[in-house]
């Protein structure tokens, strides 16, 4: 076979390929075991396959809004409502109009034009030595000055602080956030630093008293088999926040079609896969979290072992839309 021949059987079997293959490229900020077989599920059932560009949050958004018209993405996945609503904002997803996802979505968790798939609760942790939990039975009680030089806490610019800040505006207005964020500031027992593992250990170790933690930050570190994690989380108590009043703030992952999508078809498809019992299974195991989808049961121990709770029902794209005040306010409490 000449030069030429053996390339044209190659552009050939190129384009064949291209011709049969059904692609979805998918930008996700997930990175976890379960992902592997969540992926290969869907494209067993639809013959479809996922290319995959994993990144952090940020730098996919940043990736996609610097593609443009041109980016080959076609869903892109990632924590945090108020992430979701930045992407929302830029204009980068495309409404999704599905029977199915409407169906299986509560309508607090999703907006027109993203979906939550997964949730995940913002709770109270305390040193069981150093605080009582009747003392910090709701986010409030955090600016209590009883509690001055024991709350610890990430930055108030990291989405997670954010949802919750935003959470507070819409429950009790935006001058008793402010209120509230200042008495957290006064109570602070060093300042804002590392993510929310760092804040279980320093609050186990009594570098502080208190401090709130995402649920599955608490049942990783409650599954994990080493010796120190364990002793870690029997020096903690959980407080489920606000069960007297609004319940505990709820934040998401999920995620939406973006507008300039090739492969549109494929990519609502994917969307409600997603919603699929097996995928909520998958999707919401990988990372200790719980189904959006109501009735599906999952095999996780831990994070059963952490109960049931009463969650705040306030619509996910609400705390999305009081992202920028939120962190106006932290800013003006000086919450770094
Ligand atoms: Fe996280």
């Amino acid at each position: 076979m000449n030069r030429f021949s053996a390339a044209l059987l190659i552009a050939c079997a190129t384009f064949g390929a291209n011709a049969q293959e059904q692609v979805l490229n998918l930008y996700s900020a997930r990175h976890y075991q379960t992902d592997e077989a969540l992926y290969a599920n869907f494209s067993k059932q639809t013959g479809i396959k996922i290319n995959r560009i994993e990144a952090k949050e940020d730098e996919l958004l940043e990736r996609i809004r610097n593609e443009g018209a041109a980016s080959p993405a076609d869903v892109f996945i990632t924590v945090d409502a108020a992430r979701l609503a930045k992407a929302d904002e830029l204009g980068l997803f495309a409404p999704v109009k599905s029977k199915l996802l409407e169906e299986r979505i509560p309508a607090h968790l999703r907006s027109t034009d993203w979906f939550a798939f997964s949730t995940r609760a913002r709770v109270i942790i305390h040193n069981k030595d150093l605080v009582k939990a009747e003392d910090v039975q709701n986010y409030e009680d955090l600016a209590a000055p009883k509690l001055k030089g024991k709350v610890c806490s990430r930055s108030g610019s990291h989405p997670y602080n954010l949802s919750l800040m935003s959470a507070l505006i819409a429950h009790d207005g935006e001058a008793k956030a402010e209120e509230w964020a200042r008495g957290v500031v006064a109570n602070f027992a060093r300042s804002p630093k590392g993510g929310d593992t760092d804040q279980i250990k320093a609050v186990a170790a009594g570098e502080c008293g208190v401090a709130v933690s995402n649920t599955y930050y608490l049942v990783r570190l409650l599954r994990s088999e080493k010796p120190e994690d364990r002793k870690t989380m029997e020096k903690i108590g959980i407080v489920w926040p606000n069960q007297k009043g609004a319940g505990a703030h709820i934040n998401i992952s999920g995620g939406g079609m973006l507008k300039t999508a090739p492969h549109k078809e494929a990519a609502v498809k994917f969307l409600e896969y997603l919603a699929s019992d097996d995928a909520q299974r998958y999707f919401a195991e990988g990372n200790n979290e719980w189904p959006a989808v109501a009735g599906v049961k999952l095999q996780n121990a831990a994070l059963e072992s952490l109960g049931k709770f009463k969650a705040d029902a306030l619509p996910v794209a609400t705390l999305a839309k009081n992202s920028g005040t939120a962190q106006k306010i932290y800013d003006r409490a000086g919450w770094k």
